[in-house]
């Protein structure tokens, strides 16, 4: 009889446990430590690799269903219990299932004294943690929610050492290509790559699909990290040439200094996340090590991008249309100007309010986007439309506008400009789109086919940037556009230089035997220009005759009757 449940025998305890057994998940159990003796709910039979629902020997038939590696830390927890150290049993280790996996379990149990105080009995409970995500029994290791238990009883600050984040590359691959099944043998036989080289003070998780965790709390160095990827490389090579290169695949890894992580659990998984993707975007097979600056950089584009959305979504609000003069080389009157794009940020964006943002930043990520479509539709109308009310006071003023290689490979923007040449009853030669000199020029049929569909229609085509690329002079001819615009960079290099000047009057002067006309952009002080005058190109763009100004600030500047006396 025992102390503590007066009244009942253990006959009837063992009982209970089998009177609960079609009622649970979890498995009851009654262990007699003094008889070594273990009666456990018969469902767990059909589970797991015990010899019997009750036996004898307990302790030492363990060690045919607790998975290996957790034999020593349930003993000690037996021995602690023995030694009255603990009187409540709460334990999470592997057993392992009739297929010899490794099957995570939390097993709690109170402790029964006899008449005489010693420790006779433990009575309890086991449950699977796997089936609440708190471990992953494809790969045997415990999950995110074992990951996030662990890290937060931290808080904020973390022990010196790292967290290393792996993903296999291309997992997708390997579920599309050799099944579902498959993959979960590459899962596994890659946990147990990374688990053999781990030391026994470093932790690993699994924590989504195809990325495991490490977690390193032991003072180890991102140098011994960058030593542990290398081993975990090898160990993934090892296995694939065991496998008979059956499938070949990488693995990626983002590394973190517990040092710099601020955000506690939620700012590991951020960061992490992060550490992981440079390493993917860097080619993947191999490691990122975490930086700041980087990090910031990508939240701030991330920002930009969502204002960018909200801004088309929300009437292109934030977008303005500014526009910088064009003057002719020789006389010095404004012929017309450049629309060029801007964007302030609104307070609604969550970012700093009314931080202008350079074009230079926002329109790679209208691109990337795609919003360039929408924003450069919305551009092109804005600037037909000025340019119909500015030759109300300059009858023959033109306006360029800039055109993306995606606008023209994935919308109709030929169809776009003509459209809008004819609602504003503009003549379509008032209207020049400048694209990018690039290698593909004469070659993409989106390109040719709008090349050709705007010549048609009258509308000018000036080759920007030249200079700066390809500088294939070869398809000047072919392409035959109305005029080059010289980028300022390699204006520059002509002043300093006088094999690039030489180089920039032979552009010219070929460039004129074509028919072609010339503009020199990026002239900002009168020596420039002077010292430019004798290669006679035929337009100037420039901070010297103008900024790109607002439609308000151009009017008054260089449209409205007294300023258009003084150009
Ligand atoms: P871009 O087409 O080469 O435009 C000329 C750039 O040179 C403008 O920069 C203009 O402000 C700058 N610039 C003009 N004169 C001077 C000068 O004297 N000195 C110096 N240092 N710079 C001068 P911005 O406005 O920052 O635009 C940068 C680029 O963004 C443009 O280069 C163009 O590629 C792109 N961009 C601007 N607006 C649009 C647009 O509506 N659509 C598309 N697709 N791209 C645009
Ligand atoms: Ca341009
Ligand atoms: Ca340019």
């Amino acid at each position: 009889m025992y102390k503590e449940i007066a009244g009942i025998s253990e006959k009837q305890l063992e009982s209970v446990v089998e009177l609960f057994n079609p009622c649970m998940d979890d498995y009851l159990y009654v262990f007699d430590l003094k008889r070594d003796y273990y009666r456990i709910s018969s469902n767990a039979l059909t589970r797991f690799a015990l010899p019997s629902d009750s036996f004898y020997d307990a302790t030492e038939k363990h060690k045919l269903f607790v998975y290996s590696d957790d034999i020593d830390i349930l003993q000690n927890e037996l021995k602690s219990i023995m030694s009255h150290e603990k009187s409540f049993h709460d334990l999470h280790y592997r057993w392992l299932d009739k297929e010899g996996n490794a099957i995570w379990i939390n097993c709690r149990g109170r402790v029964i004294y006899d008449e005489n105080g010693a420790p006779g009995l433990l009575v309890g409970c086991i449950n699977e943690i796997g089936n609440k995500q708190k471990a992953d029994n494809i790969s045997g290791l415990l999950g995110e929610s074992s990951l996030s238990e662990y890290v937060k009883q931290y808080g904020d600050t973390f022990p010196s050492g790292f967290f290393m984040r792996i993903g296999i590359d291309d997992f997708s691959s390997i579920n599309g290509n050799l099944g579902m099944k498959y993959g979960d043998f590459i899962l596994k036989r890659t946990a147990e790559c990374i688990s053999k080289n781990l030391r026994c003070d470093q932790k690993l998780f699994r924590i989504v699909a195809d990325e495991f965790m490490i977690v390193d709390f032991s003072g180890n160095s991102i140098k011994d990290a960058h030593e542990l990827y290398r081993q975990l490389r090898q160990s993934v090579s090892d296995f694939i040439e065991e496998n008979k290169y059956q499938t070949v695949y990488t693995i990626s890894a983002g590394i973190l200094d517990t040092a710099i992580i601020t955000g506690g659990y939620e700012g590991v998984m951020k960061l992490s996340e992060f550490a992981l993707k440079e390493a993917k975007n860097e080619g993947k097979n191999s490691y990122y090590v975490f930086e700041q600056e980087k990090y910031d950089a990508f939240v701030r584009k991330r920002k930009i991008t969502r204002a960018l959305h909200h801004a088309v979504n929300n009437n292109f609000e934030g977008f303005e249309a500014y526009f910088q003069p064009i003057v002719d080389a020789k006389t010095y009157n404004l012929i017309g100007a450049e629309a060029l794009m801007r964007f302030t940020l609104t307070s609604e964006d969550g970012v700093t309010p009314g931080e202008r943002i350079s074009p230079a930043e926002f329109i790679p990520l209208l691109e990337d986007t795609g919003l360039i479509i929408p924003t450069g539709k919305w551009m092109l109308n804005e600037a037909i439309d000025m340019c119909s009310k500015w030759q109300k006071y300059i009858p023959d003023f033109r306006v360029n506008i800039n055109l993306s290689y995606i606008q023209i490979s994935k919308s109709c923007v030929l169809d776009e400009i003509l459209l809008s040449i004819k609602m504003h009853h503009l003549n379509s030669s008032s209207v020049g789109i400048e694209l990018t000199e690039s290698g593909y020029l004469d070659t993409n049929p989106h390109i040719r086919k709008l090349w050709d569909g705007l010549k048609k229609n009258g509308v000018k085509i000036i080759l920007d940037d030249f200079g700066t690329g390809y500088s294939n002079l070869h398809c000047l001819g072919e392409l035959n556009p109305t005029y080059i615009k010289i980028d300022r960079t390699f204006t520059i290099k002509a002043l300093n230089n006088e094999y690039e000047r030489e180089l920039l009057t032979h552009i010219i002067e070929m460039s004129h035997s074509l028919g072609l006309s010339i503009c020199i952009e990026g002239i900002e002080t009168k020596k420039e220009l002077m010292d430019l005058r004798n290669l006679e190109p035929d337009y100037i763009q420039g901070y010297l005759f103008g900024k790109p100004y607002s439609i308000e600030e151009f009017y008054e500047r260089f449209i409205q009757p007294k300023n258009t006396e003084k150009q």
